[in-house]
């Protein structure tokens, strides 16, 4: 809150905003720097961090090796077009097809772009020309979210933020998620391109399906020839324990696309395809000015060698089974949802907004994507003690806003 000598009540400067679209709600900290899991707001305060910008700084804020790679990059050699080769990006594009194979070659390709939902742009574009004309219906689930573009939003499965858009692009059908009933209706209705499904469902409240349902999700699409496409722009690189949420199930997709966690808080998002549906696309059908550049493909390169290095999939496994343990203790809490780090504490009553509101003034970064579920995606890097404190914290804002603490109840963060 700004005072009349231009300050905050907490004595910072205030940052005026006025020149921004108001696209995201007044947000009620302002911060300017960042350590592992811990931040920093204006007025020097320290908060701990667990959101992670939204399941995009896996390895904690300015990790090192991050900063060094971008730094030397960006002395060295940023931009360059896509007209001509660089060396990074094709270096980066066979990490992650040997992540996605679980350690061995996957036999794809990667389209780099500069965030999810461009990499879901790729994803939808590449269907509709691996498909050939006539077989053009991407579907996808119910609650589901795959980004903001025009494509993406039609296929992202949330009415409410279709409406004031109208008309969308056509060609997009929705299912509900973990219905293979309803999927198998779909794909046998409409001439469907590709399945494109998240493996939890994120910004819907961390919904995580039935354990046999992307196997069977992979049976139809073989059934009906459409492409699996797996959203894991929120699930991928580590966060639920594997490198990819589709390998808990031990399926193989056609199209993964992946960009938050990819370049620890450098914008870059990718479309890998196994490489018979990769060579749908031609010189021409794509492309993107910025997209896989040296800068960008420099941090994903680190972020992916430290992700390497320090075994990422085991430590968010390990960091996950310890906080939900905890998360289950406290009064209040009915249940935990999630893989790994990536986690959906269910209340309850419906008072998520305001539990995440208390959380923040006493000092932990969470966020409300349900009126009843609280998201907690920490970096994979976090520290016990910081879970333990984190806990603490929460228990101490949960009983807050139960008994009714004043100057709790006020707006809390949404996706
Ligand atoms: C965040 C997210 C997107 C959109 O990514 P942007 O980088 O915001 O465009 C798409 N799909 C899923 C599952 C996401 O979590």
């Amino acid at each position: 809150m700004t005072g009349p000598s231009g300050m905050t009540g907490d004595g910072a400067p205030a940052v005026d905003r006025s020149a921004l679209m108001h696209t995201y709600p007044e947000p009620t900290v302002t911060f300017v720097r960042g350590q592992g899991t811990e931040l920093w707001d204006v007025a020097g305060r320290r908060y701990l961090d667990f959101l992670g910008g939204l399941a995009v700084v896996s390895l904690g804020h300015a990790h090192p090796r991050v900063a060094d790679a971008v730094a030397e990059q960006a002395r060295t050699l940023v931009h360059v077009s896509n007209l001509f080769g660089t060396t990074v990006g094709p270096e980066v594009a066979s990490t992650l097809d040997r992540l996605i194979g679980d350690g061995s070659p996957a036999g794809g390709q990667v389209f780099f772009a500069n965030s999810g939902a461009e990499a879901n742009e790729c994803a939808i574009k590449l269907a509709r020309r691996w498909a050939g004309p006539g077989r053009h219906v991407v579907v996808s689930a119910w609650e589901s979210f795959h980004g903001r573009t025009l494509a993406t939003l039609a296929a992202t499965g949330q009415p409410a933020k279709h409406e004031p858009f109208r008309p969308l692009p056509p060609g997009f059908v929705h299912v509900p998620y973990d219905d293979l009933g309803g999927l198998e209706r779909a794909l046998e209705h409409a001439p469907v391109a590709a399945v494109l499904l998240e493996p939890i469902l994120g910004e819907a409240g961390v919904i995580v399906p039935s354990s046999d349902f992307l196997a069977g999700v992979r049976r139809l699409c073989d059934e009906h020839g459409a492409l699996l496409v797996v959203d894991e722009i929120q699930t991928g690189l580590a966060r639920t324990g594997r490198w990819f949420a589709f390998q808990h199930a031990g399926l193989r997709p056609d199209v993964v696309t992946m960009a938050k966690a990819l370049g620890n808080g450098m914008p870059i998002g990718a479309c890998w395809a196994r490489a018979e549906v990769a060579a749908a696309f031609g010189p021409g059908d794509h492309g993107s000015t910025f997209g896989g550049q040296p800068l960008a493909t420099a941090a994903a390169r680190a972020t992916l060698q430290v992700m390497h290095e320090i075994d990422a999939p085991a430590l968010a496994a390990r960091a996950g089974a310890r906080l939900t343990t905890a998360l289950r203790r406290l009064p209040g809490v009915v249940g935990v949802r999630g893989a790994g780090l990536l986690l959906g504490v269910e209340l309850d009553e419906p008072v998520a907004a305001a539990v995440c509101a208390a959380a923040l003034e006493r000092g932990l970064v969470v966020n409300a994507p349900r009126s009843d579920t609280l998201r907690l995606a920490p970096p994979l890097v976090v520290a016990d003690g910081e879970i333990d404190e984190a806990v603490e914290i929460l228990g101490a804002a949960l009983a807050a806003v139960v008994d009714g603490d004043p100057g709790t109840e006020t707006k809390a963060s949404t996706p």
